[in-house]
């Protein structure tokens, strides 16, 4: 805690931010968790509370605009001029929030705001990146759980780096690594969680247990997941282009010993129309999946270059311009 000049005690800011799509069942039950945190933590910290309105069409930013009306000293909101997904949602907040340390979470309830008080402490013995790592996920169904875990397994593989299997959307960050991620990881396609855990610092984990979703459903479908799994595979690794040289090596391979078996034995190689079309068949299919994986990484890099922004904001609530870092 710093002392002001006027003798005053200045403290740390903390910043919340809850991405919103279609919450209108579980928001009111959200913001009366986190007044409660509110209440317990307002002695050593000031709280901000930042939604981030991710084009809901139910009746979530009216609730949200209601919330910001009546306690406008602490919460704050952002209403984007349509959906543009989670990680869009999660980037502004990572933009606009001021405090001093930051926590991103979802407004299911999954996430409790009761372990808000623990990632502070964290924060408090120097850890500048506190990641939350479910010990059990009670919603999540069988498919979802193995999906995952194959998915950090491949993940784990494919790039240099290591990536933790149970991390969630939900983690908190230092103003330090906040202005790391603003500035650099500017990526269209993106996996924030994955840049939080890759961009080094100090850092801890919590355990704690996902909680069952408060009202409405998810917004993830399998194949939400799948098309998210494929871009994150392909933005942490280049493996996946190399897969042609593996290909053609193979082929190569298996062409040599082909001839050596037809000029060393007086049968010939096997002969029919048969072994002709399985072969090219064969050939074709390895040859078009390689360049459909680099099609798919030049539609990431065509995403890049067009430059088109993260998210669209079309109104805010109790944010000033001068709140609002690196926006204007
Ligand atoms: N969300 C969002 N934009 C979207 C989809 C979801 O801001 O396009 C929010 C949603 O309101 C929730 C969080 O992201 O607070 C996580 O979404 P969800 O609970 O549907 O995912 P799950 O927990 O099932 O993985
Ligand atoms: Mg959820």
């Amino acid at each position: 805690m710093n002392i002001t000049e006027h003798g005053e005690k200045e403290l740390k800011k903390c910043s919340l931010i809850v991405s919103v799509y279609n919450e209108e069942a579980s928001l009111e039950k959200f913001f009366e968790a986190c007044s409660s945190v509110y209440e317990r933590i307002g002695g050593e910290y000031n709280l901000e509370l930042l939604f981030v309105d991710d084009g809901s069409v139910d009746k979530s930013p009216l609730i949200l605009d209601q919330i910001a009306a009546e306690h406008p000293d602490w919460v704050r909101v952002i209403h984007f001029s349509r959906n543009f997904g989670h990680e869009a949602a999660m980037t502004a907040g990572l933009d606009y929030a001021g405090g001093d340390f930051l926590i991103f979470m979802d407004a299911d309830l999954q996430h409790s705001p009761e372990l808000i008080p623990d990632m502070l402490k964290k924060y408090r013995e120097g850890f500048q990146v506190v990641s939350m790592v479910r010990t059990k996920n009670s919603s999540a169904g069988l498919i979802k759980n193995i999906s995952s875990a194959a998915f950090y397994w491949i993940l784990n593989h494919l790039s240099p780096l290591h990536f933790e299997a149970n991390a969630s959307d939900f983690f908190g960050i230092s103003a330090e690594v906040q202005a790391v991620l603003k500035k650099y990881y500017r990526e269209k396609v993106r996996y924030l969680r994955g840049y939080v855990q890759s961009v080094g610092f100090r850092k801890t984990t919590i355990e704690y247990e996902a909680g069952v979703r408060q009202g409405g459903k998810s917004h993830y479908s399998i194949r939400k997941l799948l098309v998210f799994s494929k871009n994150t595979l392909l933005s942490f690794s280049n493996l996946p282009l190399r897969l042609g040289i593996f290909a053609s090596a193979c082929s190569m391979f298996l062409g040599v010993l082909l001839l050596l078996y037809t000029l060393f034995t007086r049968k010939g190689a096997p002969s029919g129309y048969a072994t002709i079309v399985v072969l090219l068949c064969f050939m074709f299919a390895v040859l078009f999946f390689v360049v459909g994986i680099i099609g798919e990484y030049i539609s990431l890099l065509f995403e890049e270059i067009k430059d088109r922004p993260i998210y669209i904001v079309s109104e805010t609530k109790n944010l000033e311009k001068r709140d609002r870092k690196g926006m204007e």
